[in-house]
This record gives C-alpha cells, structure tokens and sequence, in this order.
C-alpha cells in the first residue's frame, strides 16, 4: 500500500498557489507555466481556495467574464476537500473519482500544507508499485 506521504516524498512537496485577489489571467499563467492544471488559492498561508482549468471555462469562458478583470476568488472552489498524508493512493484515486475533480491537497494534522497531488500523481503510483508486483511473479514463475 502506497500512502500520499509517500507520494509526495517521491513527487515533491511544492505547491504553486496564488493569491485571492490574482486576476484568472495571472493564475492561467502561473498553470501554463508550470504545467498544471490547477493552483491552490492561499489566503496568508490558509487554504483559501482551488482554481482549476474546469472553473476557466465554466465560471468564466461560458459566463462572459474577462480574465484580466476577475479576481481567483470570484471563480474558485471555496470548499476545497482534503486528504491527510496517511491516505493510500488507491483511496485518493476513490475520493477523486467519486467527488469528480483531479487534484487534492495534503494537509497534516495541524491543517499545514504538505502538498497537492494530482489524479496524475496517483494512476502513476498506481501502475509503478502493479509493475513491481508484475516483476516480482515473473521471477517467481521463470524459477
Ligand atoms: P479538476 O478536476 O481538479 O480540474 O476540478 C474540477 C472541479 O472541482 C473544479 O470546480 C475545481 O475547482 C474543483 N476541485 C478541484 N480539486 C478540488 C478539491 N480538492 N476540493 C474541492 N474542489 C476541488
């Protein structure tokens, strides 16, 4: 079993976050930049918000907004539901189909960020640990 704890030793801890009041144009280019599909949205340091590509093109392409004058916190996702890093990998992937959305903070105990993982993240975990089951009987067999 594969926890995101682990996960996120492998993957790195950082988090690419924006402020609430950063236009969705400066967060698409924060996403573009990086390379990921959403940003968390952190108000001092306390989880705020996520912004994901779905909430581009629902809350603002579809809604006739203009990126440059929009604020994140008009168009986030307030509610944002979390794991603890003793999770495993198999019940992230459960949370995240069952709730539909691909990314999920990390947070300790005491509610301090340890990281986000992405659906991504987790099918890759996933399919390296089956790999090394899948070795490990074909050894067993070909002795
Ligand atoms: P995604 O599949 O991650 O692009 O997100 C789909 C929708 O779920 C968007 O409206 C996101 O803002 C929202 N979302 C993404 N991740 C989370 C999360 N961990 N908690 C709550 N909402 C989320």
């Amino acid at each position: 079993m594969t926890l995101l704890s682990q996960l996120l030793q492998t993957k790195g801890q950082e988090v690419y976050a924006v402020a609430p009041e950063t236009t969705v144009y400066e967060a698409l280019a924060v996403m573009a930049d990086k390379n990921i599909g959403a940003v968390l949205v952190l108000d001092k340091g306390r989880v705020a918000g996520i912004f994901s590509e779905r909430d581009y093109a629902r809350r603002v392409v579809l809604q006739g907004k203009a990126s440059r004058d929009t604020a994140v916190a008009e168009v986030m996702t307030a509610e944002v539901v979390y794991a603890r890093p003793s999770l495993s990998v198999e019940k992230c992937l459960a949370l995240m189909t069952e709730k539909r959305f691909r990314h999920v903070p990390v947070l300790d105990d005491e509610d301090q960020l340890l990281g986000i993982v992405s659906i991504g993240d987790v099918v890759k975990a996933m399919l390296a640990k089956q790999q090394i089951i899948i070795n490990h009987l074909e050894d067993y067999i070909h002795q």
